[in-house]
């Protein structure tokens, strides 16, 4: 019924989580209606990010330089990191201006169920870090969920007999 052009935005649009058929067909109509140059903003905009926005390669928050604005800052307490599973996690917890140290995002929880094992996730360069010294507490911030809490239990095994390890009660 539609061009195979409509349908295959269609069906890409349908990939995003939270969309379906019909969001996506109102989404395709919609893109179809509005000038050439605000449908391509978009576009233009998916292939930025995903050219530029790569992992800072300290704490593994989004940054498109080498380190993230956080670690870059020099005014951040270097003593304390802050673990948690997402960046979106770093940006909720800016939000609430009560973190003033760094961040290390894992990028997931550990799942053995669903093959998450501590290689598939930022877990080596948050020892490294520690081992590194300097670093008093980790507070872990892993989401409250089966997954985060057996991460946050994992990681405290671990780091227990090097830093002050905290859970921070969140959700
Ligand atoms: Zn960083």
């Amino acid at each position: 019924m539609l061009t195979p052009a409509v349908e295959n935005l269609v069906a890409q649009l349908t990939r995003l989580p939270g969309v379906g058929t019909r969001t996506a067909q109102r989404l395709a109509f919609h893109l179809l209606s509005v000038p050439t140059d605000e449908s391509l903003a978009l576009g233009d905009a998916i292939r930025e990010v995903k050219e530029r926005v790569r992992a800072c390669s300290e704490c593994g928050h989004l940054t498109e330089d080498e380190l993230c604005t956080i670690c870059a800052d020099s005014r951040r307490d270097r003593s304390v990191i802050c673990v948690v599973e997402h960046p979106v996690d770093v940006v909720s917890l800016e939000r609430t201006h009560e973190h003033r140290g760094l961040y290390h995002v894992l990028g997931g929880a550990l799942s053995p169920l669903d093959g998450v094992d501590p290689g598939d996730l930022r877990v080596a360069g948050l020892f490294e870090r520690v081992a590194r010294g300097g670093i008093v507490e980790v507070v872990l911030a892993t989401n409250p969920t089966m997954t985060g809490e057996a991460t946050a239990a994992y990681l405290a095994d671990r780091l227990r007999d090097q830093v002050a390890v905290t859970r921070l009660a969140s959700g």
